[in-house]
């Protein structure tokens, strides 16, 4: 299989058949993210996507894998057309493979129309993680995401008419420094995804990577990091203003993270908050800085 930078992929993808169909990102500004800093953009030739797959169903253990992972940032700014004939490449193939999964932005979502979003629906494109980052838009503006708060509510919501399953990949700590900062953002991130229906939400938290903006202003001086206090309370805010329709699963089981939670929330929403709440009442801001070190994050 080639593979022709660092692989990204999430964590529930770890027995999926992971295909690179592109390299990099297009967007590529957010100010926190060094994922693809110094990627550019291309397409994998479909005569090498074929090769890979050829490879993969000739592997005994991945001949019989049912999700096959698409990389690389964000694979569905593809071209439909080119999307659909990845997918009957793969269908060709791999005939086991019931999901084809990927990163999606909400620009890539919107520049599709409906009809080609029922097609790559049908065509078994599914379970798209999707940056959701923050319900505020002053944070969305702040880290350069490129899209809208209210664009990305109007894109998960053309993602539920054809009844696709996302997950909403969230960042604590955005907006640095601050308790008020914590609770404003928890709010409207709680606020946002209340108003969609993600199968699954996925909080990480902030980590100021060097060779990021992000980085630059903090060694300027120009922004401070939040504490983990900060990033407890904007995870317990998270949950306090989520009320989706429907279930959907939030875990936080990244490193980026001070505490594991899970569950399936509105219906656990009670547990999860208490189970902060112990933590908040049993240590203080100070003992739960030393909790983790996001230097050896950064690294
Ligand atoms: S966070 Fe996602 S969209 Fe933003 S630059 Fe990184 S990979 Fe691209």
């Amino acid at each position: 299989m080639k593979y022709d930078e660092q692989i990204y992929r999430p964590p529930k993808e770890y027995k999926s058949i992971l295909l690179q169909v592109t390299s990099g990102c297009t967007h590529n500004k957010c100010k926190f993210c060094g994922m693809y800093r110094y990627t550019n953009f291309k397409m994998e030739s479909l005569e090498q996507i074929e090769k890979d797959i050829i490879e993969a169903s000739n592997h005994p253990f991945y001949r019989n894998t049912k999700r096959l992972f698409l990389l690389n940032g964000n694979p569905f700014v593809l071209q439909t057309e080119r999307l659909l004939k990845i997918a009957e490449l793969i269908h060709r193939y791999l005939p086991k493979v019931e999901v084809i999964t990927t990163y999606a932005s909400i620009k890539d979502i919107e520049r599709k129309n409906d009809e080609e979003l029922k097609a790559l629906k049908e065509a078994g494109y599914n379970d798209l993680y999707i940056g959701v980052e923050s319900g505020n838009q002053e944070a969305l503006t702040f880290i350069n995401k490129g899209n809208t708060v209210e664009e990305a509510i109007r894109e998960m919501k053309r993602l539920d008419k054809f009844d696709y399953y996302y997950y909403a990949m969230i960042l604590t700590g955005l907006m640095g420094k601050g308790v008020d900062k914590a609770i404003e953002n928890g709010r409207k991130t709680g606020e946002m995804l209340s108003q969609v229906n993600c199968r699954g939400i996925f909080p990480m938290s902030v980590t100021i990577v060097p060779g990021t903006e992000l980085w630059e202003m903090y060694a300027n001086g120009e922004y401070e990091e939040a504490t983990e206090y900060d990033r407890l309370i904007e995870l317990r805010e998270i949950l306090e203003n989520l009320n989706p329709q429907k279930t959907a699963l939030i875990s936080s089981a990244h490193n980026s993270n001070t505490m594991y939670i899970k569950g399936i929330v509105p219906t656990e929403k009670d547990r999860l908050i208490n189970e902060i709440d112990e933590i908040l009442s049993e240590a203080s801001p100070e003992e739960m800085q030393e909790w983790i070190d996001r230097r050896r994050i950064r690294l």
